[in-house]
Protein backbone atom coordinates (compact mmCIF):
# COMPACT_ATOMS: atom_id res chain seq x y z
CA UNK A 1 0.00 0.00 0.00
CA UNK A 2 1.10 3.58 -0.87
CA UNK A 3 2.14 6.19 2.15
CA UNK A 4 -0.74 8.35 2.53
CA UNK A 5 0.34 12.44 3.02
CA UNK A 6 -0.78 15.62 4.21
CA UNK A 7 -0.99 18.88 2.38
CA UNK A 8 -0.75 21.77 4.24
CA UNK A 9 -1.92 25.28 2.54
CA UNK A 10 0.32 28.15 4.54
CA UNK A 11 -1.04 31.62 3.05
CA UNK A 12 1.36 34.29 3.83
CA UNK A 13 1.65 37.81 3.45
CA UNK A 14 4.07 37.90 0.88
CA UNK A 15 3.77 34.73 -0.30
CA UNK A 16 1.55 31.75 -0.48
CA UNK A 17 2.94 28.01 0.16
CA UNK A 18 2.01 24.73 0.00
CA UNK A 19 4.29 22.18 1.89
CA UNK A 20 3.68 18.25 1.44
CA UNK A 21 4.40 16.11 4.43
CA UNK A 22 4.69 12.31 5.23
CA UNK A 23 2.30 11.66 8.30
CA UNK A 24 5.27 11.15 10.31
CA UNK A 25 5.71 14.73 9.63
CA UNK A 26 8.81 14.51 7.17
CA UNK A 27 8.56 17.64 4.22
CA UNK A 28 8.66 15.92 1.18
CA UNK A 29 8.07 18.84 -1.10
CA UNK A 30 7.93 22.53 -0.81
CA UNK A 31 6.47 25.04 -3.25
CA UNK A 32 6.31 29.02 -2.48
CA UNK A 33 4.63 31.60 -4.95
CA UNK A 34 5.24 35.26 -3.93
CA UNK A 35 2.30 37.75 -4.98
CA UNK A 36 2.59 41.20 -5.62
CA UNK A 37 2.22 43.75 -2.43
CA UNK A 38 -0.27 46.74 -3.04
CA UNK A 39 0.63 50.18 -1.64
CA UNK A 40 -2.14 52.71 -2.83
CA UNK A 41 -1.08 55.56 -0.28
CA UNK A 42 1.69 55.67 2.72
CA UNK A 43 0.36 53.18 5.34
CA UNK A 44 -2.39 51.24 3.32
CA UNK A 45 -1.35 47.62 2.55
CA UNK A 46 -3.57 45.44 0.14
CA UNK A 47 -3.51 42.43 -1.79
CA UNK A 48 -5.43 41.16 -5.09
CA UNK A 49 -7.74 39.19 -4.06
CA UNK A 50 -7.28 37.23 -7.14
CA UNK A 51 -3.57 36.84 -6.29
CA UNK A 52 -4.03 34.90 -3.45
CA UNK A 53 -6.17 32.79 -4.87
CA UNK A 54 -4.11 32.07 -8.08
CA UNK A 55 -0.51 32.09 -5.96
CA UNK A 56 -2.11 29.42 -3.50
CA UNK A 57 -3.56 27.29 -6.23
CA UNK A 58 -0.12 27.39 -8.25
CA UNK A 59 1.75 26.56 -4.88
CA UNK A 60 -0.48 23.37 -4.47
CA UNK A 61 -0.30 22.49 -7.96
CA UNK A 62 3.56 22.44 -7.85
CA UNK A 63 4.31 20.66 -4.96
CA UNK A 64 2.33 17.89 -5.68
CA UNK A 65 4.30 17.35 -8.51
CA UNK A 66 7.19 18.02 -6.81
CA UNK A 67 6.56 15.46 -4.35
CA UNK A 68 6.03 12.73 -6.94
CA UNK A 69 2.28 12.09 -4.85
CA UNK A 70 -0.39 10.76 -6.52
CA UNK A 71 -3.47 12.78 -5.41
CA UNK A 72 -5.82 9.93 -4.06
CA UNK A 73 -2.75 9.49 -1.38
CA UNK A 74 -3.55 12.88 0.00
CA UNK A 75 -5.51 11.87 2.84
CA UNK A 76 -6.30 16.18 4.24
CA UNK A 77 -5.35 19.57 3.56
CA UNK A 78 -5.40 21.79 6.28
CA UNK A 79 -5.14 25.61 5.66
CA UNK A 80 -3.11 28.14 7.56
CA UNK A 81 -3.32 31.98 6.75
CA UNK A 82 -2.28 35.32 7.25
CA UNK A 83 -4.13 36.46 10.53
CA UNK A 84 -6.93 39.67 10.33
CA UNK A 85 -6.48 40.13 6.73
CA UNK A 86 -9.82 41.36 5.49
CA UNK A 87 -12.12 40.41 2.16
CA UNK A 88 -15.55 41.10 1.65
CA UNK A 89 -17.37 39.38 -1.91
CA UNK A 90 -20.71 38.82 -3.50
CA UNK A 91 -22.65 35.78 -2.25
CA UNK A 92 -24.17 35.43 -5.51
CA UNK A 93 -21.17 35.93 -7.87
CA UNK A 94 -18.06 35.76 -6.02
CA UNK A 95 -16.79 38.79 -6.84
CA UNK A 96 -14.84 40.85 -4.06
CA UNK A 97 -15.90 44.78 -3.50
CA UNK A 98 -12.29 45.34 -3.09
CA UNK A 99 -9.02 44.50 -2.36
CA UNK A 100 -8.02 42.89 0.21
CA UNK A 101 -7.22 44.97 3.70
CA UNK A 102 -4.20 43.47 4.84
CA UNK A 103 -3.59 43.16 8.48
CA UNK A 104 -0.92 45.90 8.59
CA UNK A 105 -3.03 48.36 6.62
CA UNK A 106 -3.12 51.28 9.26
CA UNK A 107 -6.03 52.93 7.88
CA UNK A 108 -9.04 52.08 10.16
CA UNK A 109 -6.55 54.07 13.21
CA UNK A 110 -8.76 56.65 13.46
CA UNK A 111 -11.94 54.18 13.67
CA UNK A 112 -9.54 52.59 16.67
CA UNK A 113 -8.95 56.40 18.28
CA UNK A 114 -13.15 57.15 18.13
CA UNK A 115 -13.52 53.47 19.79
CA UNK A 116 -10.74 54.24 22.18
CA UNK A 117 -12.05 57.99 23.13
CA UNK A 118 -15.37 56.95 23.47
CA UNK A 119 -14.04 54.63 26.35
CA UNK A 120 -14.45 51.23 24.77
CA UNK A 121 -10.88 49.93 25.49
CA UNK A 122 -11.48 47.71 28.54
CA UNK A 123 -15.08 46.56 27.26
CA UNK A 124 -12.88 45.17 23.96
CA UNK A 125 -10.35 43.97 26.06
CA UNK A 126 -12.60 41.93 28.38
CA UNK A 127 -14.50 40.22 25.42
CA UNK A 128 -12.22 39.72 22.88
CA UNK A 129 -8.63 39.67 24.60
CA UNK A 130 -6.91 42.19 22.15
CA UNK A 131 -5.70 45.76 22.86
CA UNK A 132 -7.98 47.53 19.90
CA UNK A 133 -5.53 48.44 17.36
CA UNK A 134 -6.25 48.76 13.13
CA UNK A 135 -4.59 45.56 12.73
CA UNK A 136 -7.87 43.59 13.57
CA UNK A 137 -10.64 42.88 11.22
CA UNK A 138 -12.92 44.19 12.89
CA UNK A 139 -12.73 47.86 11.83
CA UNK A 140 -11.52 47.22 8.50
CA UNK A 141 -14.68 45.69 7.51
CA UNK A 142 -16.22 48.50 9.16
CA UNK A 143 -14.62 50.74 6.60
CA UNK A 144 -15.03 48.78 3.83
CA UNK A 145 -19.07 48.29 4.88
CA UNK A 146 -18.80 52.53 5.34
CA UNK A 147 -16.52 53.45 2.05
CA UNK A 148 -18.29 51.08 -0.40
CA UNK A 149 -22.04 52.15 1.71
CA UNK A 150 -22.68 48.15 1.30
CA UNK A 151 -24.24 48.09 4.63
CA UNK A 152 -27.67 47.69 3.13
CA UNK A 153 -26.32 44.85 0.79
CA UNK A 154 -24.32 43.21 3.99
CA UNK A 155 -27.85 43.56 5.69
CA UNK A 156 -30.23 41.47 3.20
CA UNK A 157 -26.92 38.68 3.48
CA UNK A 158 -25.76 39.10 -0.07
CA UNK A 159 -22.49 39.53 1.00
CA UNK A 160 -19.63 37.33 2.72
CA UNK A 161 -16.52 38.71 4.42
CA UNK A 162 -13.72 36.82 5.66
CA UNK A 163 -10.03 36.45 6.97
CA UNK A 164 -7.80 34.54 4.32
CA UNK A 165 -8.89 31.45 5.97
CA UNK A 166 -12.79 32.14 5.00
CA UNK A 167 -11.83 33.36 1.74
CA UNK A 168 -9.72 29.86 0.80
CA UNK A 169 -12.56 27.57 1.92
CA UNK A 170 -15.11 29.67 0.28
CA UNK A 171 -12.96 29.66 -3.12
CA UNK A 172 -11.43 26.10 -2.75
CA UNK A 173 -14.27 23.93 -1.43
CA UNK A 174 -17.26 22.25 -3.73
CA UNK A 175 -20.84 23.83 -2.05
CA UNK A 176 -18.85 27.18 -0.98
CA UNK A 177 -18.97 26.94 2.62
CA UNK A 178 -18.50 30.10 4.35
CA UNK A 179 -16.33 29.37 7.76
CA UNK A 180 -13.86 30.71 10.11
CA UNK A 181 -12.20 28.98 12.83
CA UNK A 182 -12.04 29.96 16.06
CA UNK A 183 -8.11 30.92 15.95
CA UNK A 184 -9.16 33.54 13.27
CA UNK A 185 -11.85 34.41 14.63
CA UNK A 186 -10.44 35.67 17.96
CA UNK A 187 -8.45 37.99 15.80
CA UNK A 188 -11.39 40.17 13.85
CA UNK A 189 -12.25 42.04 17.37
CA UNK A 190 -15.56 41.13 16.66
CA UNK A 191 -15.49 37.27 18.32
CA UNK A 192 -15.98 36.79 22.34
CA UNK A 193 -13.67 34.15 23.17
CA UNK A 194 -15.24 33.35 26.18
CA UNK A 195 -18.59 32.48 25.10
CA UNK A 196 -16.89 31.49 21.28
CA UNK A 197 -19.79 33.36 19.84
CA UNK A 198 -19.94 36.82 17.70
CA UNK A 199 -20.19 39.50 19.91
CA UNK A 200 -23.56 41.51 20.22
CA UNK A 201 -22.29 44.56 21.80
CA UNK A 202 -19.08 44.77 19.09
CA UNK A 203 -21.29 44.30 16.36
CA UNK A 204 -23.15 46.88 17.48
CA UNK A 205 -21.02 48.98 18.12
CA UNK A 206 -19.01 48.86 14.74
CA UNK A 207 -22.28 48.36 12.84
CA UNK A 208 -21.87 45.11 11.68
CA UNK A 209 -24.79 43.57 10.19
CA UNK A 210 -24.84 39.33 11.51
CA UNK A 211 -25.66 38.17 8.01
CA UNK A 212 -22.16 39.26 6.59
CA UNK A 213 -20.35 36.97 9.18
CA UNK A 214 -19.24 33.86 8.60
CA UNK A 215 -19.60 30.39 11.03
CA UNK A 216 -17.10 29.96 13.60
CA UNK A 217 -15.74 25.82 13.24
CA UNK A 218 -13.17 24.28 15.52
CA UNK A 219 -9.66 24.46 14.16
CA UNK A 220 -9.18 20.77 13.48
CA UNK A 221 -12.39 19.23 11.14
CA UNK A 222 -14.60 19.20 8.88
CA UNK A 223 -14.43 22.50 6.47
CA UNK A 224 -15.16 21.07 2.69
CA UNK A 225 -14.46 18.98 0.21
CA UNK A 226 -11.95 20.32 -2.10
CA UNK A 227 -13.47 21.11 -5.54
CA UNK A 228 -12.70 17.88 -8.03
CA UNK A 229 -11.62 20.81 -10.79
CA UNK A 230 -7.97 21.71 -8.94
CA UNK A 231 -6.30 18.59 -8.55
CA UNK A 232 -8.79 16.08 -10.11
CA UNK A 233 -10.40 14.44 -6.86
CA UNK A 234 -12.05 15.77 -4.19
CA UNK A 235 -10.03 16.15 -1.38
CA UNK A 236 -11.10 16.79 2.58
CA UNK A 237 -10.38 19.90 3.67
CA UNK A 238 -10.05 19.76 7.78
CA UNK A 239 -8.83 22.17 9.16
CA UNK A 240 -7.97 26.06 9.44
CA UNK A 241 -5.75 27.83 11.41
CA UNK A 242 -3.86 31.19 11.72
CA UNK A 243 -0.32 30.98 11.56
CA UNK A 244 0.80 31.91 14.58
CA UNK A 245 -1.36 29.32 16.27
CA UNK A 246 -0.48 26.71 13.72
CA UNK A 247 3.20 27.17 14.37
CA UNK A 248 2.02 26.82 18.31
CA UNK A 249 0.43 23.71 17.42
CA UNK A 250 3.20 22.56 14.75
CA UNK A 251 5.94 23.32 17.34
CA UNK A 252 4.01 20.63 19.51
CA UNK A 253 3.19 23.49 22.72
CA UNK A 254 0.19 20.49 23.41
CA UNK A 255 0.44 21.56 27.26
CA UNK A 256 -0.36 24.49 29.16
CA UNK A 257 2.70 26.66 29.91
CA UNK A 258 4.75 25.33 26.77
CA UNK A 259 5.51 27.72 24.33
CA UNK A 260 7.48 28.98 20.97
CA UNK A 261 8.87 32.10 19.88
CA UNK A 262 9.66 32.86 15.84
CA UNK A 263 12.00 35.00 14.51
CA UNK A 264 11.07 36.30 11.72
CA UNK A 265 11.36 40.31 11.17
CA UNK A 266 9.59 40.76 14.49
CA UNK A 267 9.08 38.27 16.94
CA UNK A 268 5.80 36.43 17.76
CA UNK A 269 5.95 34.57 20.72
CA UNK A 270 3.09 32.44 22.23
CA UNK A 271 2.17 30.14 25.08
CA UNK A 272 -0.08 27.83 25.78
CA UNK A 273 -2.49 28.64 28.92
CA UNK A 274 -5.19 25.66 28.80
CA UNK A 275 -8.84 26.06 29.26
CA UNK A 276 -8.13 29.33 30.97
CA UNK A 277 -7.77 32.64 28.99
CA UNK A 278 -5.41 35.13 31.31
CA UNK A 279 -5.92 38.39 30.90
CA UNK A 280 -4.12 40.51 32.18
CA UNK A 281 -2.49 44.33 31.65
CA UNK A 282 0.67 43.41 30.78
CA UNK A 283 -0.53 44.51 27.13
CA UNK A 284 0.08 40.67 26.56
CA UNK A 285 -3.11 39.88 23.54
CA UNK A 286 -5.55 36.79 24.87
CA UNK A 287 -6.06 34.66 22.10
CA UNK A 288 -6.96 30.91 20.82
CA UNK A 289 -4.15 28.42 20.65
CA UNK A 290 -7.36 26.45 19.18
CA UNK A 291 -10.71 24.77 19.47
CA UNK A 292 -10.69 21.14 19.22
CA UNK A 293 -13.92 19.06 19.33
CA UNK A 294 -15.78 22.18 20.69
CA UNK A 295 -12.82 22.44 23.87
CA UNK A 296 -11.34 26.33 23.54
CA UNK A 297 -7.16 26.14 24.29
CA UNK A 298 -6.49 29.58 25.02
CA UNK A 299 -2.86 31.39 24.89
CA UNK A 300 -1.00 34.95 25.40
CA UNK A 301 0.58 36.61 22.85
CA UNK A 302 3.18 38.99 22.07
CA UNK A 303 5.47 40.48 19.73
CA UNK A 304 8.81 42.41 19.37
CA UNK A 305 8.11 44.87 16.69
CA UNK A 306 12.21 44.33 15.96
CA UNK A 307 13.32 41.23 15.96
CA UNK A 308 15.44 40.26 12.62
CA UNK A 309 14.64 43.81 11.15
CA UNK A 310 17.35 45.01 13.18
CA UNK A 311 19.92 43.03 11.26
CA UNK A 312 18.64 43.98 8.09
CA UNK A 313 18.79 47.73 9.71
CA UNK A 314 22.49 46.92 10.39
CA UNK A 315 23.20 45.60 6.75
CA UNK A 316 21.11 47.68 4.92
CA UNK A 317 21.02 51.04 6.43
CA UNK A 318 24.44 51.18 8.65
CA UNK A 319 26.15 49.00 5.94
CA UNK A 320 27.80 46.95 9.11
CA UNK A 321 26.91 43.73 7.51
CA UNK A 322 26.82 42.15 3.90
CA UNK A 323 24.94 39.74 5.11
CA UNK A 324 22.23 38.22 8.09
CA UNK A 325 24.62 35.55 8.22
CA UNK A 326 27.58 36.91 9.14
CA UNK A 327 26.78 38.79 12.24
CA UNK A 328 26.40 35.23 13.92
CA UNK A 329 30.38 34.60 13.62
CA UNK A 330 31.22 38.13 13.88
CA UNK A 331 29.37 38.86 17.69
CA UNK A 332 30.84 35.69 18.75
CA UNK A 333 34.22 37.19 18.14
CA UNK A 334 34.05 39.73 20.83
CA UNK A 335 33.49 38.14 24.31
CA UNK A 336 31.16 40.31 24.93
CA UNK A 337 29.36 44.35 23.75
CA UNK A 338 32.13 45.72 25.82
CA UNK A 339 28.97 47.70 27.73
CA UNK A 340 26.75 48.64 24.21
CA UNK A 341 23.46 47.91 24.47
CA UNK A 342 20.95 48.76 21.30
CA UNK A 343 17.33 48.97 22.34
CA UNK A 344 15.43 48.51 18.88
CA UNK A 345 12.88 50.90 19.39
CA UNK A 346 12.56 52.16 15.98
CA UNK A 347 9.02 51.91 15.79
CA UNK A 348 8.22 52.20 19.71
CA UNK A 349 8.01 48.90 22.07
CA UNK A 350 5.67 46.08 22.36
CA UNK A 351 4.39 44.26 25.42
CA UNK A 352 5.72 44.52 28.01
CA UNK A 353 6.79 48.15 27.32
CA UNK A 354 4.33 49.56 25.63
CA UNK A 355 5.01 52.83 24.43
CA UNK A 356 4.58 53.84 21.22
CA UNK A 357 6.56 57.30 21.87
CA UNK A 358 10.06 55.56 22.78
CA UNK A 359 12.64 55.79 19.75
CA UNK A 360 15.58 53.27 19.41
CA UNK A 361 19.28 54.09 21.00
CA UNK A 362 22.76 52.68 21.46
CA UNK A 363 24.36 53.35 24.47
CA UNK A 364 27.63 52.45 26.39
CA UNK A 365 29.86 53.31 23.40
CA UNK A 366 33.73 54.19 24.32
CA UNK A 367 36.78 54.50 21.90
CA UNK A 368 37.49 50.81 21.79
CA UNK A 369 34.04 50.06 20.38
CA UNK A 370 33.76 48.54 16.66
CA UNK A 371 30.79 47.25 14.91
CA UNK A 372 31.56 43.84 16.12
CA UNK A 373 30.30 45.21 19.37
CA UNK A 374 27.39 46.99 18.28
CA UNK A 375 26.64 43.49 16.13
CA UNK A 376 26.45 41.57 19.25
CA UNK A 377 24.45 44.32 21.04
CA UNK A 378 21.61 44.17 17.82
CA UNK A 379 21.41 40.30 18.16
CA UNK A 380 21.14 40.83 22.44
CA UNK A 381 18.48 42.81 22.34
CA UNK A 382 16.37 40.15 20.14
CA UNK A 383 16.82 37.52 22.90
CA UNK A 384 16.59 40.90 25.77
CA UNK A 385 13.18 41.91 23.85
CA UNK A 386 12.06 38.21 23.84
CA UNK A 387 13.25 37.78 27.75
CA UNK A 388 11.01 40.41 29.00
CA UNK A 389 7.64 38.67 27.00
CA UNK A 390 7.98 35.75 28.22
CA UNK A 391 8.91 36.92 31.75
CA UNK A 392 5.55 39.04 31.39
CA UNK A 393 3.75 35.73 30.26
CA UNK A 394 4.77 33.87 33.07
CA UNK A 395 4.04 35.86 35.72
CA UNK A 396 0.87 36.83 34.38
CA UNK A 397 0.19 33.34 33.87
CA UNK A 398 1.91 32.02 36.96
CA UNK A 399 2.77 29.00 34.43
CA UNK A 400 6.39 27.65 34.19
CA UNK A 401 7.89 26.38 30.94
CA UNK A 402 9.85 23.87 30.50
CA UNK A 403 11.51 25.06 27.32
CA UNK A 404 11.36 27.53 24.39
CA UNK A 405 11.00 26.76 21.04
CA UNK A 406 11.74 28.47 18.44
CA UNK A 407 11.65 28.42 14.57
CA UNK A 408 11.38 31.24 12.05
CA UNK A 409 15.06 33.03 9.77
CA UNK A 410 16.95 34.33 12.86
CA UNK A 411 16.41 31.09 14.50
CA UNK A 412 19.45 29.45 12.64
CA UNK A 413 21.73 32.28 14.66
CA UNK A 414 23.45 29.61 17.13
CA UNK A 415 24.82 33.15 18.90
CA UNK A 416 21.30 34.13 19.27
CA UNK A 417 19.53 30.87 20.49
CA UNK A 418 22.75 30.62 22.83
CA UNK A 419 22.30 34.02 24.84
CA UNK A 420 18.57 33.53 24.51
CA UNK A 421 18.76 29.88 26.86
CA UNK A 422 21.21 32.34 28.83
CA UNK A 423 19.06 34.46 29.35
CA UNK A 424 16.04 32.84 30.09
CA UNK A 425 17.50 30.20 31.92
CA UNK A 426 15.86 27.43 30.17
CA UNK A 427 16.22 24.63 27.04
CA UNK A 428 16.08 26.48 23.79
CA UNK A 429 14.57 23.89 21.24
CA UNK A 430 15.05 24.12 17.63
CA UNK A 431 13.24 21.72 15.62
CA UNK A 432 14.23 19.48 12.65
CA UNK A 433 11.64 21.44 10.43
CA UNK A 434 11.70 25.06 9.81
CA UNK A 435 8.01 24.66 8.27
CA UNK A 436 6.10 24.48 11.60
CA UNK A 437 3.58 26.86 10.58
CA UNK A 438 3.04 24.23 7.54
CA UNK A 439 3.50 21.55 10.14
CA UNK A 440 0.77 22.57 12.44
CA UNK A 441 -1.47 23.31 9.71
CA UNK A 442 -1.27 19.85 8.18
CA UNK A 443 -1.08 18.20 11.91
CA UNK A 444 -4.29 19.57 12.56
CA UNK A 445 -5.74 17.91 9.52
CA UNK A 446 -3.97 14.90 9.89
CA UNK A 447 -5.92 14.68 13.46
CA UNK A 448 -9.33 15.29 11.96
CA UNK A 449 -9.04 12.89 9.50
CA UNK A 450 -8.42 9.80 11.57
CA UNK A 451 -4.05 9.39 10.55
CA UNK A 452 -3.73 9.89 14.43
CA UNK A 453 -5.22 8.57 17.46
CA UNK A 454 -5.16 11.77 19.81
CA UNK A 455 -2.74 14.72 19.95
CA UNK A 456 -0.41 12.84 22.54
CA UNK A 457 0.23 10.65 19.35
CA UNK A 458 1.39 13.98 17.75
CA UNK A 459 4.24 14.22 20.32
CA UNK A 460 6.07 11.71 19.13
CA UNK A 461 6.44 13.12 15.32
CA UNK A 462 8.68 16.10 17.24
CA UNK A 463 12.12 15.72 15.92
CA UNK A 464 14.57 17.75 17.30
CA UNK A 465 17.79 19.45 15.61
CA UNK A 466 19.47 21.48 18.65
CA UNK A 467 18.81 21.96 22.28
CA UNK A 468 20.89 25.22 23.42
CA UNK A 469 21.04 24.42 27.26
CA UNK A 470 22.05 27.71 29.41
CA UNK A 471 25.69 27.88 30.47
CA UNK A 472 25.83 31.56 31.53
CA UNK A 473 26.41 32.12 35.70
CA UNK A 474 23.27 33.30 36.57
CA UNK A 475 24.89 36.45 38.54
CA UNK A 476 26.34 37.30 35.54
CA UNK A 477 22.79 37.31 33.34
CA UNK A 478 21.33 39.30 35.61
CA UNK A 479 23.62 42.23 35.71
CA UNK A 480 23.13 42.22 31.86
CA UNK A 481 19.54 42.60 32.58
CA UNK A 482 19.50 45.29 35.00
CA UNK A 483 21.84 47.27 32.65
CA UNK A 484 19.40 46.38 29.79
CA UNK A 485 17.01 47.28 31.78
CA UNK A 486 18.51 50.82 32.26
CA UNK A 487 18.54 51.22 28.82
CA UNK A 488 15.25 50.44 27.96
CA UNK A 489 14.44 53.08 30.42
CA UNK A 490 16.21 55.35 28.76
CA UNK A 491 14.70 55.18 25.41
CA UNK A 492 10.93 55.48 26.96
CA UNK A 493 8.75 58.43 26.10
CA UNK A 494 11.93 59.80 23.53
CA UNK A 495 9.63 61.35 21.12
CA UNK A 496 6.85 64.17 22.12
CA UNK A 497 3.28 63.32 22.24
CA UNK A 498 1.00 65.57 20.33
P1 LIG B 1 9.46 36.80 7.92
O1 LIG B 1 8.68 35.54 7.89
O2 LIG B 1 9.06 37.78 8.96
O3 LIG B 1 9.68 37.42 6.57
P2 LIG B 1 11.80 35.09 8.25
O4 LIG B 1 11.35 34.02 9.20
O5 LIG B 1 11.99 34.73 6.83
O6 LIG B 1 10.93 36.40 8.42
O7 LIG B 1 13.18 35.66 8.84
C1 LIG B 1 13.81 36.74 8.23
C2 LIG B 1 14.47 37.61 9.29
O8 LIG B 1 15.51 36.86 9.93
C3 LIG B 1 15.13 38.83 8.69
O9 LIG B 1 14.75 39.96 9.46
C4 LIG B 1 16.62 38.59 8.80
O10 LIG B 1 17.32 39.77 9.11
C5 LIG B 1 16.71 37.60 9.94
N1 LIG B 1 17.81 36.65 9.75
C6 LIG B 1 17.99 35.76 8.77
N2 LIG B 1 19.11 35.05 8.94
C7 LIG B 1 19.67 35.49 10.10
C8 LIG B 1 20.84 35.16 10.84
N3 LIG B 1 21.66 34.20 10.45
N4 LIG B 1 21.07 35.83 11.99
C9 LIG B 1 20.21 36.79 12.42
N5 LIG B 1 19.11 37.14 11.76
C10 LIG B 1 18.83 36.51 10.62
Amino acid sequence: MREKVLAALDQGTTSSRTVIFSLKGEVLAVASVPFEQIYPQPGYVEHRPGDILESQLRSLREAVLLSDTDVRDIAAIGISNQRETTLLWDRETGECAHNALVWQCRRTAPEIEALTAAGHTRMIREKTGLVPDAYFSGTKLKWLLDKLQLRPAAREGRLCFGTVDTFLAWNLCTGRPHVTDATNASRTMLFNIHTQEWDETLLNLMDIPRAVLPEVINTSGFVGMLDPKILGRPIPVMALAGDQHAALFGQGCYREGAMKNTYGTGCFMLMNTGGVPVMNDSGLLTTMAWRLAGQPVYALEGSVFMGGAVIQWLRDELNLLASADESEALAASVASTGGVYMVPAHTGLGAPWWDMYSRGLLIGLTRGTNRRHIIRAALEAIAYQSHDLMKAMIQESGKTPEALRVDGGASVNGFLMQFQADLINLPVIRPKTTETTALGAALLAGLAAGCYRSVEDLTALQETDLVFTPRMQQDRVQALLKDWQRAVERSLGWIEKE
